[in-house]
């Protein structure tokens, strides 16, 4: 027979929730926590104590609330003592930031990547690098409770080793074993997909918080994805799920890097849009060329309206078949797939009201990411915390070694 959870379990658990709820919420009075938590006050006052001592929260009496009687206390995440690194492996630039405990960006770096593969040990240096730099600067009491990466590519669920990626020269690259070990902190690195860590992030902090089904269509050079189904990011078997760059919209079309034709990707990804732009090759590419046309467009240059308008089009299509298949709530459009939709966004739903099914479409709501050229780097530290938030003293513990 199974026993249930114990004393411990719980108490652990709802050390989670509640660092969860400061977390993602910013700072709560008690009253708050109680009422939210369904917990009772002596419950929510031990455990913040726990939380309090542990180093993670912090306890301080309101701003004036003008109101007679006793304040509730407000819990606030010790965001400046307690903070993950997150990485950021794009086709054209290499960030790091050292997040802290409630999502502040304390510290940032970025470097431009010329565009191509890498090899690992070179990647990985350059950004344990950039930790170290910050390190350097960090004080003395604060504890660095974890680290993960998102890398454009493929990530195996089971291991989270890179399968594969334009950015890396092998495949099945060890990559978080490899940045762990320069990194040097004795902690593991989680890696996770981009588009799938930005749609988490929009999730948590952006536009697609309390929407618990929508679909993130990210764009970089290629068209990644994140699939929220009931709240929970769409994974599949081996974790590469939400991979609808490559979802055929044109059979017969473009060819793609992936081996197929007419992929999502190939029709609206940047080198489609360059190219019917006129504007391939002549040392332009990134979200930069990409805006040009969209400006170009905006001006009035003929040849980047109909550029644009045909990719939105594509779009629109790729659009339509998502939302009769998962029913979503929402579409959020982030990259530079952000810019293609708000210069094409007539087209997309034309082809929107021409394809999906009228329940579906109705309902569905078109947005732009809320969290812009972060989105990826804020998933990244969402994903380090996450361990934290499923056991706030073990981690802790650990980090201190
Ligand atoms: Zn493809």
């Amino acid at each position: 027979m199974r026993a249930g959870p114990s004393q411990e379990d719980i108490r652990r658990h709802n050390l989670g929730a509640l660092l969860r709820h400061v977390h993602l919420g910013g700072p709560t009075s008690r009253a708050e926590l109680t009422s939210k938590m369904g917990l009772n006050r002596s419950t929510i006052m031990a455990l913040t104590s726990d939380l309090t001592a542990a180093g993670l929260v912090r306890e301080e009496l309101p701003r004036e609330t003008g109101r007679a009687g006793r304040p509730s206390l407000v819990v606030r995440p010790e965001s400046s003592r307690v903070y993950v690194f997150a990485f950021d492996v794009g086709p054209d630039r290499l960030a790091v930031a050292r997040v802290g405990l409630g999502g502040v960006i304390l510290d940032r770096r970025e470097s431009v990547r010329r565009r191509g593969a890498f090899e690992l040990d070179e990647l990985t240096g350059a950004l344990a690098g950039f930790a170290r730099q910050m390190r350097r600067k960090t004080r003395a009491d604060t504890v660095c409770v974890g680290a993960a990466a998102a890398v454009s590519g493929g990530v195996r669920k089971a291991d989270g080793v890179v399968t594969f990626g334009p950015n890396l020269k092998a495949e099945e690259v060890p990559f978080g074993e490899e940045l762990g070990r320069k990194l040097g902190l004795g902690l593991p690195v989680s890696v996770g997909n981009d588009a799938n860590l930005a749609a988490l992030a929009e999730h948590s902090r952006g536009v697609g918080v309390a929407v618990r089904d929508f679909i993130y269509l990210h764009g970089d050079v290629g068209i990644g994805g994140g699939i929220i189904a009931g709240g929970q990011l769409l994974g599949g078997h081996e974790g590469y799920g939400g991979e609808v760059g490559h979802m055929v919209v044109n059979p017969g079309g473009r060819a793609c890097g992936c081996g197929s034709h007419g992929c999502l990707e190939a029709e609206v990804g940047e080198r489609a849009l360059l190219e019917a732009a006129g504007r391939f090759g002549a040392g332009q590419q990134g979200r930069d060329a990409v805006r040009a046309v969209v400006e170009a467009a905006d001006r009035g240059d003929i040849v980047a309206q109909e550029a644009l308008s045909r990719t939105g089009e594509w779009l629109g299509l790729g659009v339509a078949n998502l939302v009769n298949i998962f029913n979503p709530e929402m579409v959020i459009f982030g990259g530079m797939l952000r810019e293609i939709y708000l210069g094409s966004a007539a087209q997309v739903r034309t082809q929107l009201t021409l394809h999906a099914m009228a329940p579906q479409r109705e309902q569905v709501r078109l947005r732009t990411s809320a969290l812009g050229d972060s989105a990826t780097l804020v998933g990244a530290a969402e994903l380090a915390f996450a361990h934290v938030l499923a056991d706030p003293l073990e981690v802790l513990a650990r980090a201190n070694g």
